[in-house]
């Protein structure tokens, strides 16, 4: 119960509309009231066998309220239902706007598909709850009272028959109605899988044809498909006992007043007139009943759904956003800097520099904790031991970190977008000549020329797909037009071939001097010149120096030097 108050309290901004829609929907309700009791003096003054013009009016009376009822139902849903989409709209965007606050560590705790469900179930169930579910549940209260007052008025004897079969009817509509919830869930669940094996079977066509795999594609699938077909059936099984159980009850009930009901009219206990509004109210009676047990279904549901969606708008960011803002230059330093992302650790005392005017360069092979680096100056994770300007990262704003930084990311990512808006990310109203100088920076310019729509070439799903190494060039111009006090390439040139890359070095390389720049790479021709080089393997600093030095030295530098040079020879990039 107080779950449901919990629930209640989102439309509090709306309740003056919330309770137009209860003032208008009573209306409604109070003429239902009125109508059967101008059948009962029609039907009463037929019985007397002559036509009289008071029938007239009845029927016009009638005709007069049944449009009055049209338009204020009309309204009701305006009002309430209304509101319901109102709160959906605001509890999505929050909910969005608070994905969106959160850090990597959150979203690497959570399947994306839980997220969505909340995201369009869960904030489904609470607008049912208090658009439908409110409605009804007043409804429910308002009408069965009233029609139970009209009906004892006109013989309470008659009324306690007609009540026999009503118990075990809501008690049904809650019963089923649980299970068909139940079920319904289970039926979701089964077509996310489906939706997840398509989806993954799509993606991996190439992989699948490439081994010869498909009937096992087929094999697989076909279980899942087994698998939610049956639990479709399961739902379908519970939802077809509705309808019948219902009838069976609401029959019973007519069946007992018309028994009951005729001895008494007969008798002269009763009009006919009254005979027929009994009916009439007893009709109006039966809805309520279902009501009540689908009602508190639906509040159940809804307030289960709140509470979860709770749950995760509750979770704070792992990073405040809080601390100095202004005043940096950009000079990094890490101090023993050891870090682990669950257990084993990434990171092992690690002290580094990376200074204004200077280009640091970091190798070392795939795992060794280049990129695990960048995510902590970043600070997308937690830790200890990074300073900028001396100031300890925990002490500055992340938002000033990340505008201090410009970072091309190891795995490029664009936005299905135009490709001037890709390289325009983040920056408001880039002018398009700044775009093309980044562009030609970045050695990408003439290959967007030859695109047919140029920088409005849209990318993505519904546009054209460019090479790995066109991606990159992009995504280097996107953080060289930011014009960033520091500049960060995580293997930013991995997938462009070797003279492209020396072609990009040479243009950037007044430009990288202008400012801190980290260049990460696994390989060796990419970084030669840069003022320092730090060595990486398995988390920790191995060596250090220019690159003449490391090579004197005959340590992993050397060898992944020796390698590279090998690889090339040999004809690869
Ligand atoms: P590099 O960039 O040098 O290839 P990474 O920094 O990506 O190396 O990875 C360093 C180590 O941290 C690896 O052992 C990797 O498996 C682990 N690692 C990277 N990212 C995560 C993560 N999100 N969660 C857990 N372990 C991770
Ligand atoms: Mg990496």
């Amino acid at each position: 119960m107080r779950d449901i108050f919990r629930l209640l309290r989102l439309v509090k901004p709306l309740w003056k509309r919330i309770l137009a829609g209860i003032v208008v929907l009573i209306i409604v309700d109070w003429i239902q009231i009125i109508i059967p009791r101008i059948l009962k003096a029609a039907v009463d003054s037929l019985a007397s066998g002559v036509f009289t013009k008071s029938l007239i009016y009845y029927a016009g009376l009638i005709l007069f309220l049944a449009v009055i009822i049209a338009f204020f139902r009309f309204w009701w849903r305006f009002f309430v239902i209304g509101a319901s989409r109102i709160v959906e709209r605001n509890l999505r965007e929050d909910f969005y706007r608070h994905l969106i606050e959160m850090d990597p560590p959150f979203f690497m705790k959570r399947k994306i598909g839980d997220l969505m469900a909340h995201a369009t179930n869960d904030i489904d169930a609470i607008r049912m709850a208090l658009g439908i579910g409110m409605i009804a549940s007043v409804d429910a209260v308002f009408l069965s009272i009233a029609s139970l007052t009209m009906m004892v008025k006109i013989r309470w004897q008659l009324t306690l028959y007609a009540l026999i079969p009503t118990p075990p009817l809501t008690f049904i509509t809650y019963y089923l109605g649980k299970k068909v919830h139940h079920h319904f869930e289970k039926q979701q669940e089964g077509f996310s899988l489906l939706t997840e094996k398509v989806r993954e079977f799509i993606t991996g066509i190439r992989i699948i044809k490439g081994y010869n795999q498909e009937k096992g594609a087929v094999n697989s699938f076909q279980k899942t498909n087994i698998e939610y077909y049956s639990r479709v059936i399961k739902l379908m099984k519970f939802m077809s006992l509705f309808d019948p159980s219902l009838w069976l009850f609401a029959s019973m009930s007519m069946g007992m007043v018309l028994w009951f009901g005729s001895y008494d009219a007969i008798a002269g206990r009763i009009t006919l007139g009254d005979f027929v509004a009994f009916f009439n109210y007893l009709d109006l009676m039966i809805w309520p009943m279902i009501a009540f047990g689908w009602v508190v279904n639906i509040f159940q549901r809804g307030s289960a759904s709140f509470k979860r969606v709770e749950r995760i708008m509750k979770e704070k960011p792992v990073i405040p956003k809080e601390g100095r803002k202004g005043g940096l230059k950009g000079n990094i330093v890490l101090k023993n800097l050891t870090f682990s992302y669950n257990g084993s650790p990434a990171l092992k005392d690690i002290n580094m520099e990376f200074l204004q005017g200077r280009q640091t360069a970091i190798v070392g092979l795939t795992g060794s904790g280049k990129s695990t680096l960048v995510n902590l100056i970043l600070r997308f994770y937690p830790s200890k031991g990074i300073y900028i300007d001396g100031i300890p990262l925990e002490e500055i704003h992340p938002d000033a970190v990340r505008n201090l930084i410009g970072i091309v990311p190891q795995e490029t990512f664009l936005f299905s977008e135009t490709i001037r808006e890709n390289i325009g990310f983040g920056i408001e109203e880039p002018d398009m000549e700044k775009i093309e100088w980044a562009a030609r920076m970045a050695k990408i310019h003439d290959e967007i020329m030859e695109l047919p729509d140029g920088y409005d070439t849209l990318l993505g799903e519904k546009g054209v797909n460019l090479s790995g190494g066109q991606r990159q060039r992009i995504a280097i111009a996107r953080a060289i037009l930011k014009n960033p006090p520091v500049l960060i390439l995580d293997d930013a040139l991995s997938s462009v071939d070797s003279h492209t890359e020396k072609a990009i070095l040479e243009n950037l390389k007044d430009y990288f001097r202008e400012r801190n720049t980290i260049i990460i790479s696994h390989r060796i021709s990419a970084i030669k010149e840069s003022d320092w080089i730090y060595v990486m393997d398995n988390g920790k600093i191995v060596e250090q120096g220019k690159h003449e030095d490391l090579l004197r030295k005959e340590g992993l530098y050397y060898l992944l030097y020796q390698r590279q040079k090998l690889e090339e020879a040999l004809g690869g990039e």
